[in-house]
């Protein structure tokens, strides 16, 4: 049971402050389980029980995902001293959620963000033994070519050693600008960048268009956000 004082779930859900709430209690407007309530400071499961104000019946959810097009210059981070972070682009209605990134991008990075409170399924998802595949489009620096389409199937050694699992590389368009996009199943500290720089090319533009089979919507502009849809949470889960 995650039972919580009335008062706070009221105004977690934009009626007031705790203090209105109070005073709205004093006045009978709320209700739980039909019964009016008597006083703001009770402790309700807002998961079993059904809370009205004003007649109005609040729609409680524990968990709330979202995806973000996260834009560039924003950290994916809950909190930071020196740059904006991506939880201070979630709008307003969703605050009190406490919210998360599911994993990161780097600073300099655009693109698929999922943000939530549910701690399990960030852990399901972000867990290196699921493989959860990314896809990342890309502007790189020289000229990618049908060889080094083998070297990321083959698998790449970063700078530290580290020998990274086949990746499939797509390339859109070479060039002394190439144009690619490029899926893997890890996570690793700056792993897109540091593959090409294993092969002497360097990323110029980055931009995650897929994670865990969710596709970025195209229609949201950098900064924005959107709740998942069922659909996409059944296919993340
Ligand atoms: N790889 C990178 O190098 N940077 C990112 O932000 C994501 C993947």
């Amino acid at each position: 049971r995650n039972t919580q004082r009335l008062d706070k779930i009221v105004s977690n859900f934009g009626y007031g402050t705790r203090k209105e709430i109070k005073a709205m209690v004093k006045n009978g407007l709320i209700k739980v389980d039909g019964q009016v309530a008597r006083d703001s400071g009770i402790h309700v499961d807002p998961n079993s029980s059904v809370i009205e104000i004003n007649g109005e019946v609040l729609n409680y959810k524990e968990f709330i995902y979202l995806m973000l097009n996260k834009p560039q210059g924003v950290i994916s981070a809950t909190f930071d001293q020196r740059h904006k972070t991506v939880v201070e682009l979630m709008p307003e209605e969703v605050l009190h959620y406490d919210l998360f990134p599911v994993g990161r991008l780097d600073i300099d990075t655009e693109g698929l963000l999922i943000m939530t409170n549910d701690g399990e399924l960030a852990h399901e998802v972000l867990s290196p033994k699921k493989h959860v595949k990314k896809k990342y489009y890309a502007l790189i620096d020289g000229n990618v070519t049908e060889s080094d389409k083998d070297e990321f199937s083959k698998g790449i050694t970063l700078d530290d050693g580290y020998k990274t699992m086949p990746a499939l590389l797509h390339i859109i368009r070479s060039g002394s600008i190439s144009e690619i996009e490029l899926s893997i199943v890890e996570g690793k500290f700056h792993q897109v960048k540091r593959m090409f720089e294993a092969l002497g090319k360097e990323v110029k533009f980055l931009k995650r268009i897929e994670m865990g089979g969710i596709l970025l919507d195209e229609s949201l502009k950098p900064g924005e956000c959107r709740e998942l849809t069922d659909e996409e949470l059944t296919v993340l889960r």
